[in-house]
C-alpha cells in the first residue's frame, strides 16, 4: 500500500478542478490533482458568463485574470437570419457580479486557474492520468501513470472533475447522451475580422441560420473565434472533409462569410462532436463529480466554464463539511446533487426553449414587463446558480407562460412551432 496520502484527490485540472482544488486547499485540506495534460493546451470554451467574475474572486484570482489584457464582453448579440432581426442584450449593472466578463483563450486562462490552485497549496501532477480508483471503508486508493507522478495515491475523498472524459460515470456508472441533441461543432481561430468598437467589440454573437448557429467570440488582439454548430445530420451529409463543410457553413451565412472576408484562418478547424449527455451518479460513497463531469447540454449561452467553477466551489464547500464531521456517504453529498441539480435547471430549460421559434421571437422582441428582461439576463448571468429569487422565478414563469401563447398563435397562423432541436 502507498504512503502517499492526501485528504482529496482531484481528477483533472480544468476549471472545475482548479476551482475545487483552490477551495479545498484554502480550507487547510491536503489535496492531489492529477491533470493528464501539459498546460498550455487547446481546449474550446472561451466565452464567459458575469457571474464568472464573481466566482474569480472569492477565489482570489479575479485580479490576476483582469489584469490579462483578455478581452471584455459587455453583452451579447442575437441575429435571425430567416428574418434579418437583431438584438443585443447588455448584461445589467446592480447585481451581486459586475455586468461584464471577458473571452478568454482558455490555454491561457486555464493555467493561471491551475497555477493558482498550486499557489493556494494543492499538489499539482502533470502530465499525469488518473487510470483507475477503487473505493473501501476508509478512503480511496487512486491509481496513476505520467512521469513525475506517484503511481498509486490514497486519499479520503475523490473528485472527478475529469470534463467529458467523465472518468467515474466510465468507471462505475453510466454516460447517457441526450435524446435529439446530436451536434456537431466545426470551429476554429482567425486573424483580422471585421471588429466593432468600444463597448460593443467584444459582445458575443451568434448567428441563428436554417442549418444550425454560429458563434463569434472577438478575442483580444485582433483573434476571432467563429464556430458553426450544426446537427449530426448534415455532417452526416456531408461526404467531403471537414475543413469544406466549415468553409460551405460560413458561405451559407452571410453577415459572418461578410466578416470574414478579409481575416485569414490561423488555426486547423478543430471538431467536437456529441456533446450532449448525463452522467450517472453524480456523488457516491467518498466522491463527487464537478463541471462536465456532471453534465453538459449546449454552448449556446456560455455556461459551461461558469458551472464548472461554481459545481467546484459547491463540491468544496460539501467535502470540508463531510471532513468535519467525519462522515463521506453518498447521503452527505446528496444535498450538493440537488444544489447543482437545481442551480442547472433554469439555464438548461432556457436552452431547450431557445431553440423553439415561439421562444426565440419572444427573446428577439424582449419586453420589459414584470421583471421579465431582468429574469432572462439573470439566467444569461449565471444567477440561478447564486439566488434564485422568487420573483426571478415568477418573472420567467411569466416568459414561458407567454411563449407557449406564442406557440398556439404561430399554429394558428400555420407558422413553424416545433424546436429546432429536433431536427
Ligand atoms: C462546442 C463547445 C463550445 C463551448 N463553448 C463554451 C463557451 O463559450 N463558454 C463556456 O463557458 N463553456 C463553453 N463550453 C463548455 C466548456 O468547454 C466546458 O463546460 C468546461 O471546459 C468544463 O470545465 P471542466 O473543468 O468541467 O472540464 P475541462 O475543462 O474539460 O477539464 C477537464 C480536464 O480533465 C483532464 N482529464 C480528463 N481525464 C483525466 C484523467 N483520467 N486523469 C487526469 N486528467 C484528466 C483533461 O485533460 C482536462 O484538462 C463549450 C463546449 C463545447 C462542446
Amino acid at each position: 500500500m502507498s504512503d502517499v496520502r492526501y485528504d482529496v484527490v482531484v481528477v483533472g485540472g480544468g476549471p472545475g478542478g482548479s476551482s475545487s482544488a483552490t477551495f479545498l486547499s484554502q480550507a487547510g485540506l491536503k489535496v492531489a490533482l492529477f491533470e493528464r495534460e501539459v498546460f498550455p493546451r487547446f481546449h474550446v470554451g472561451e466565452s464567459l458568463m458575469p457571474a464568472t467574475m464573481l466566482l474569480l474572486e472569492q477565489m482570489g484570482v479575479r485580479r490576476e485574470i483582469e489584469a490579462c489584457g483578455f478581452q471584455i464582453k459587455n453583452g451579447a448579440m442575437f441575429f435571425d437570419e430567416e428574418n434579418g432581426l437583431q438584438r443585443t442584450f447588455y448584461f445589467l449593472p446592480g447585481q451581486q457580479w459586475p455586468n461584464y466578463s471577458y473571452e478568454v483563450p482558455r490555454a491561457e486562462f486555464d493555467t493561471i486557474l491551475l497555477d493558482h490552485a498550486r499557489r493556494s497549496g494543492a499538489s499539482v501532477f502533470q502530465p499525469a492520468t488518473v487510470e483507475s480508483v477503487d473505493f473501501d471503508g476508509d478512503g480511496v486508493t487512486v491509481r496513476v501513470s505520467g512521469a513525475g507522478a506517484p503511481p498509486m495515491v490514497r486519499a479520503r475523498m475523490l473528485v472527478d472533475a475529469s470534463g467529458r472524459s467523465s472518468f467515474i460515470a466510465t468507471q462505475l456508472g453510466e454516460r447517457r447522451r441526450r435524446p435529439n441533441l446530436g451536434k456537431v461543432a466545426l470551429f476554429a481561430h482567425f486573424r483580422g475580422a471585421d471588429r466593432l468598437s468600444g463597448k460593443e467589440e467584444g459582445n458575443i454573437r451568434i448567428y441563428v441560420v436554417p442549418d444550425g448557429w454560429f458563434w463569434w467570440i472577438p478575442l483580444a488582439n485582433d483573434i476571432t473565434s467563429v464556430g458553426a454548430v450544426m446537427h449530426a445530420r448534415t455532417v452526416r451529409a456531408w461526404t467531403g472533409t471537414a475543413d469544406d463543410l466549415y468553409a460551405s457553413m460560413i458561405a451559407r451565412c452571410a453577415p459572418v462569410a461578410a466578416g470574414l472576408a478579409r481575416a485569414e484562418r490561423i488555426s486547423v478547424v478543430h471538431r467536437e462532436a456529441n456533446f450532449a449527455y448525463v452522467n450517472t451518479p453524480i456523488v457516491g460513497d467518498r466522491f463527487v463529480t464537478v463541471g462536465d463531469a456532471v453534465t453538459f447540454v449546449d454552448p449556446i449561452f456560455s455556461g459551461g466554464v461558469y458551472i464548472a467553477l461554481r459545481t467546484g466551489q459547491l463540491a468544496a464547500e460539501a467535502i470540508v463539511r463531510a471532513f468535519a464531521d467525519g462522515r463521506f456517504s453518498a447521503r452527505r453529498f446528496r444535498a450538493y446533487q440537488r444544489r447543482v441539480e437545481r442551480g442547472v435547471a433554469p439555464l438548461f430549460k432556457f436552452i431547450h426553449k431557445y431553440y423553439e421559434p415561439a421562444f426565440f421571437d419572444l427573446l428577439m422582441h424582449p419586453r420589459n414587463f414584470l421583471g421579465m428582461y431582468e429574469a432572462v439576463l439573470n439566467v444569461l448571468s449565471g444567477g440561478s446558480f447564486i439566488r434564485f429569487r422568487w420573483r426571478t422565478r415568477l418573472s420567467l414563469g411569466l416568459v414561458f407562460a407567454i411563449a407557449r401563447i406564442n406557440t398556439w398563435v404561430r399554429q394558428r397562423r400555420g407558422r413553424p412551432v416545433d424546436s429546432r432541436l429536433e431536427w
